[in-house]
């Protein structure tokens, strides 16, 4: 079971275990097994019920624009990028996940079909990124 696991780098149920496998592709969420609320990113307890019982499975990187709004002041490092797009989106599995989408905020609206993409970070994020952050892929919504 995952919640025995040791909760290290390595983990999916931490950070950079999570990004890890993002870099790969894949989106893992968190699965509760007593209330089935999806954690995304995955967390060892779950912020629904309080279970530790959480299984790390692989989620649909497809879903709909459940909320979203403009960004028109970033991080001095992206200055240059606004008004850029972010949204929460659900995904096909219940799960909710924040990222920016690749699309005017003119041109969104919420219920949007958009699915993620994994890119390597910009010279520009590494720059707003903290230190242990500098390496972790960026997940973009794409219109679909
Ligand atoms: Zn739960």
């Amino acid at each position: 079971m995952s919640h025995d696991r040791p909760l290290d780098a390595e983990s999916p149920l931490t950070l950079p275990g999570f990004f890890d496998a993002l870099a790969d592709g894949d989106l893992l969420g968190g699965v509760c097994e007593d209330c089935g609320q999806v954690l995304l990113p995955p967390r060892p307890v779950c912020y629904a019920c309080g279970s530790r019982a959480v299984e790390v499975e692989a989620q649909p990187r497809e879903g709909q624009i459940y909320t979203y709004t403009a960004v028109h002041t970033p991080p001095p490092a992206l200055a240059d990028e606004a008004p850029y797009t972010v949204a929460v989106v659900e995904l096909g599995g219940g799960g909710r996940l924040l990222g920016r989408v690749d699309a005017d905020h003119a041109d969104v609206a919420i219920g949007d079909p958009v699915e993620l993409r994994v890119r390597e970070p910009t010279p520009a994020e590494r720059e707003a990124a903290l230190d242990y952050e500098e390496a972790w892929p960026v997940h973009v919504f794409e219109p679909r």
